[in-house]
């Protein structure tokens, strides 16, 4: 088995192979609302929830709300850009071609003579060297080619426009009403970002995971604040690499998985992560080691993106990280240290145990999944199976290292006979066999959350 997770952003090249993506290791699909509309988001939903059932997987679901990505307006054809030219960019009523609108205008205001403005995924860099109240002026500062609604970042710049537009908040009411496990919030620059989502989704009557991806500098500074808040994070590499230096990148992602980790909040690592197999059937070296670096730091999961979506490999991507994380599993650094918190002490006692005894598996019996997600943070070497009567912890629950089986159960009256109950389904599902030790966790109070107080060495 393996216990890091796969998420597969659903596009063209997957979304009539669902079966076969689950099949091959897939946990979470991603949806991503920079694309489509809510009429095909809806029936990818419906085909998702339909695979899953029949192959009885709790397979989740990742809204991913685009954010603010700025972009520029339209161009005729292309623009060819020289060192040294220089464009504006406009609020309205552009001259020529080297006037460029923006899907923000309002950002013109924050700009700041000095800063550094990116166009095209970072490939065209230029600077403000003049400013008024309708316009900046850049100076180009390499050659490149500018099209039409091409992204634009500012790294240095201070900017006031909300995380969450119009479009977001449209989506995150869509997302809420259609069930979606996971929502991620793209651009988050502080802890008022993910609060606003979540306000937004409590309105809505739902209560998803939100995770911010952290893909701006000011995300990256602001990290110990959006932790606090979020329920997981995205190491969004494909933006934060543009935004902070391709170079910084490592280094920020392990300090993300390093902070996450501790604060047993799920990290999924994402972007280029098999960017060649797009047009390839197999990945480079450098890939393969960036997948087990990924897996080794920590993460909980691993994500594809284009190699999913636009690739012609869909499938053949997704059983190469599985191979990649299931053959890291030999060397993995199981067993993490940390200082024992009281909301801990009962993880930390299993993981123990763990390493002394041996066990088949820690059995976790949860309602909101919060026992599991710290059993997971001290990443103990049995697998851990989680058992759950919330249908949603229990999806909730693919998106978390270790978690290597999910299962449904009623709420039945005492610990007793919910062990037994699982003893049954245990051998039914040839899960175990006779006289195979496990080690549960549970509450006293049945199915109450925030009650886990027992461990218990079962035998089969
Ligand atoms: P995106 O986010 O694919 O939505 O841009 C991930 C990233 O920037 O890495
Ligand atoms: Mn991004």
């Amino acid at each position: 088995m393996k216990k890091t997770k796969i998420v597969a952003t659903l596009g063209p090249s997957c979304e009539n192979k669902i079966e076969e993506m689950i099949k091959a290791g897939v946990d979470v699909f991603r949806l991503n609302f920079s694309h489509a509309n809510h009429t095909i988001h809806k029936e990818s939903i419906k085909k998702i929830r339909e695979t899953a059932k029949k192959l009885d997987s709790k397979t989740a679901i990742l809204q991913d709300i685009s954010g603010p990505k700025i972009r520029i307006g339209k161009i005729d054809g292309l623009l060819e850009l020289k060192r040294g030219d220089k464009i504006r960019l406009v609020k309205k009523n552009p001259r020529d071609r080297y006037d460029l609108t923006l899907s923000y205008p309002e950002i013109i205001d924050d700009l700041k003579v000095g800063e550094y403005i990116f166009f095209a995924d970072g490939s065209i860099r230029t600077k403000v060297i003049e400013k008024t109240d309708n316009y900046a002026v850049l100076e180009v500062k390499n050659e490149g080619v500018l099209s039409s609604k091409k992204g634009v970042n500012f790294p240095h710049s201070n900017i006031n426009i909300s995380s969450i537009t119009e479009k977001d908040k449209k989506d995150l009411a869509f997302g809420a009403k259609n069930g979606v496990d996971i929502v991620a919030i793209s651009f988050v620059n502080s802890k008022n970002d993910i609060l606003k989502a979540k306000e937004i989704l409590n309105e809505n009557n739902a209560n998803p995971w939100v995770i911010a991806k952290i893909e701006t500098k000011k995300a990256v500074e602001n990290l110990d604040e959006i932790l606090e808040v979020s329920d997981g994070v995205m190491v969004a590499r494909g933006d934060l690499g543009i935004e902070v230096g391709l170079e910084k990148v490592p280094v920020i992602q392990k300090k993300i998985i390093r902070r996450a980790n501790k604060l047993k909040k799920p990290v999924i690592t994402a972007t280029q992560m098999l960017l060649s197999m797009v047009n390839s059937p197999f990945p480079t070296r450098a890939e393969v080691s960036d997948v087990a670096n990924a897996v080794m730091d920590g993460s909980d999961a691993v994500m594809l993106s284009d190699e999913t979506t636009v690739g012609e490999y869909p499938i053949k991507a997704v059983e190469m990280l599985k191979k990649v994380s299931v053959q890291i599993q030999s060397i993995y650094p199981y067993y993490k240290k940390y200082e024992i918190l009281d909301s801990d002490a009962i993880a930390a006692s299993v993981a123990d145990l763990c390493k002394g005894s041996n066990p088949k598996a820690i059995v976790s019996f949860t309602s909101s999944g919060t026992t599991v997600r710290s059993i997971a943070k001290y990443r103990p070497k049995a697998p851990i199976i989680a058992v759950t009567h919330s249908r949603e912890t229990s999806r909730k629950l693919k998106l978390v290292w270790g978690v290597e089986k999910i299962i449904e159960m009623q709420k039945l009256k005492t610990p007793e006979r919910l062990i037994e109950k699982f003893k049954e389904f245990a051998i039914q599902k040839s899960l175990f066999q006779k006289g195979d030790k496990i080690i549960v966790t549970m509450g006293s109070i049945v199915g109450k959350e925030g009650t886990t107080n027992m461990i218990r060495v079962v035998e089969i």
